[in-house]
């Protein structure tokens, strides 16, 4: 028994040696896209559940891994913040996402997302300011959207270095609200400008009750402090009519556009 555990020991370093190998592999290409300028943007409409215009754009990162093919933010943000290439990869989606919309033909806000660790340095407040400066885009329409587990690492410098942010007239959405862990203390000590509904409520808002409890409990927390709730990851038009029978505002998923490029030409035919 002692040899087989050694030898199922053994297995499992052996499969940790392949991920630590593979993360580190992960994060040299992630340097080189760096400074080969290897990611790119796309853009999903965020719209109002009420009148079907469009409110803004969440800007998401798009990495096509040399040899791999397209790989996950959601795979490759945590490797960019265990290896210290986050804050890089964090000015360049900053930096080109107000460029390109500076350049838009429409004024459309853009929604950009901070990770923790770069909430964590006040050099973010300069980067955000010197990023409006040199790209002219106007700070009412830049929105940045944190995690609360982003805002619990250091809570008191967090909150404080978005204070100095929105005192630059740029805007701050709550993401992925209703996962974490201390939600309404998070949204008592700072004065979000939206709350963004985790999409894990929206598979089951149709027919569970107690989803829809849930749902109604959060759009009643917004409407009392004033602040709009936007539906994440809405895929059907019952999940869209559920959340306007609510009174939620504004919704984002596959059912109002997928992330990509955006069409100005049939933008305005359709406007
Ligand atoms: P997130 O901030 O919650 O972004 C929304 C994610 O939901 C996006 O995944 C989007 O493609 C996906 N999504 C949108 N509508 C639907 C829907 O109707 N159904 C489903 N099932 N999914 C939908 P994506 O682009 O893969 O990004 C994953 C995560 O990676 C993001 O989650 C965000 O946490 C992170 N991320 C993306 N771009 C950046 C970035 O520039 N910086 C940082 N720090 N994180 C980023
Ligand atoms: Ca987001
Ligand atoms: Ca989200
Ligand atoms: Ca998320």
């Amino acid at each position: 028994a002692k040899a087989e555990l050694d030898q199922r020991i053994c297995y499992y370093e052996q499969e940790m040696d392949e991920a630590a190998r593979e993360r580190r592999a992960v994060a040299k290409d992630l340097w080189t896209a760096i400074e080969t300028e290897g990611f790119h943007l796309a853009y999903q409409v965020q719209k109002s559940v009420t009148t079907g215009r469009t409110t803004g754009y969440e800007v998401l990162l798009r990495w096509n891994r040399p040899g791999h093919g397209p790989m996950s933010p959601a795979d490759f943000i945590p490797i960019a913040e265990e290896c210290g290439a986050i804050g890089a990869i964090g000015a360049w989606v900053l930096s080109a996402a107000c460029r390109e919309a500076a350049a838009w033909p429409e004024p459309h806000k853009i929604a950009v997302n901070v990770s923790g660790l770069q909430l964590a340095q006040f050099e973010l407040v300069d980067m955000v300011k010197h990023v409006l400066d040199q790209t002219g885009l106007a700070p009412h329409r830049l929105e940045l959207e944190v995690t609360e587990t982003a805002i619990i690492a250091d809570r008191k410098r967090a909150l404080a270095v978005l204070s100095n942010i929105k005192a630059l007239g740029v805007s701050i959405a709550i993401d992925d609200f209703g996962t974490g862990y201390s939600s309404l203390d998070t949204l008592r000590s700072f004065p979000f400008d939206k709350i963004k509904l985790d999409r894990s409520f929206m598979p089951e808002v149709e027919h569970d009750e107690q989803a829809k409890a849930i749902i109604r409990a959060i759009l009643a927390l917004g409407k009392s402090l004033s602040v709009p709730v936007l539906a994440e990851g809405v895929e059907t038009s019952a999940q869209l009519d559920v959340l306007r029978a609510e009174g939620c505002t504004e919704a984002q998923g596959f059912l109002l556009g997928r992330p990509g490029v955006i069409d100005w030409d049939g933008m305005r035919r359709s406007a």
